[in-house]
């Protein structure tokens, strides 16, 4: 990454503007993953100044800043209470404290990385995106955009609802990125799963979770509970692993994780 000028936004709309005015111009998050980028950069927009790293909550939602950090968010007490410790599981798997102080939840939701361990986590949470000018879309409207909003995030809303949770990564070392992850949230009525890292991007397994849903989980309807979420989710190859081995465990940590939720009360 090369940034030859930079700029400190005083409002959203000043940092609208500046991002508008050239396609080189980016908005910096915690700038870990840019810097990672052979790219020119010719204004750097820094958000830091914009009070955009606050949580805050109502009655029914929890908003998140988009310049929170991942630590803030595995900090947060009341959220992680309760979303039954989904973020903070999640954000612990995410290399180390000094890291997830700086990386930012903008610049994870915006870089859409397949890899990604939290996309799947907030899908679970049906998590909302505010845009600047694009005003709000759901994270899972926003996965499916072919083309990336030209705006800047602003916050994420994630709804209060108590539930039972359980998030699985595996990977070959502590450090590295997932062969694949696993996030679960089950409510009073609701069971939803995301699975990530396929190593395409996190994904909602909707029919096996309307079927769990509607069928309940018992003896006779776990094999086709595991069938259908076999059919429903796509698994490829990459240097961190084969398809086949990540179908091998997605029947083990399906199961391990609608198990889990499942049991007693939310
Ligand atoms: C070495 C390394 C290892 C990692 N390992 C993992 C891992 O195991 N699991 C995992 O889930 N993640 C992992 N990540 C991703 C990491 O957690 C962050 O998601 C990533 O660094 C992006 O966050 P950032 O704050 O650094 O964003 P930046 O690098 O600053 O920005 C990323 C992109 O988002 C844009 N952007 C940032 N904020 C906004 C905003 N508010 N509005 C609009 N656009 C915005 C930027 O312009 C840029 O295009 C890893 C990253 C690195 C560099």
């Amino acid at each position: 990454m090369k940034i030859q000028q930079y700029h400190r936004a005083t409002s959203l709309e000043d940092a609208y503007n500046v991002l508008m005015a050239n396609p080189k111009n980016h908005i910096l998050g915690g700038a870990l993953w840019l810097k990672q980028l052979d790219r020119e950069i010719e204004t750097a927009i820094d958000l830091q100044d914009l009070k955009l790293d606050e949580i805050s909550q109502s009655e029914t939602h929890f908003r998140i800043g988009s310049m929170t950090t991942l630590y803030r968010l595995e900090s947060a007490e009341a959220l992680n209470e309760w979303c039954d410790q989904l973020v903070r599981s999640a954000m612990q798997h995410i290399m180390g404290v000094s890291f997830r102080h700086s990386a930012t939840l903008g610049g994870s939701i915006m870089g859409r990385y397949a890899f990604s361990d939290l996309i799947g986590v907030f899908l679970v949470l049906e998590a909302e995106l505010e845009f600047h000018k694009t005003g709000k879309m759901s994270l899972e409207a926003f996965l499916h955009e072919r083309k990336m909003p030209n705006d800047i995030l602003v916050a994420i809303y994630i709804p209060k609802q108590k539930g039972k949770s359980f998030f699985k990564k595996v990977s070959n070392t502590r450090l590295d990125f997932a062969i694949l992850n696993f996030a679960f949230f089950k409510t009073d009525d609701q069971l939803r799963i995301a699975i990530g890292s396929r190593p395409s991007i996190a994904m909602l397994a909707k029919e096996t979770m309307a079927f769990i849903n509607a069928s309940g989980w018992n003896d006779d309807t776990k094999p086709q509970a595991l069938e259908l979420f076999m059919n429903e989710v796509s698994f490829g190859n990459n240097q961190r692993g084969s398809a086949e081995y990540r179908k091998q465990l997605a029947k083990v940590y399906f199961m391990r994780g609608v198990e889990e939720v499942m049991k007693g009360d939310c």
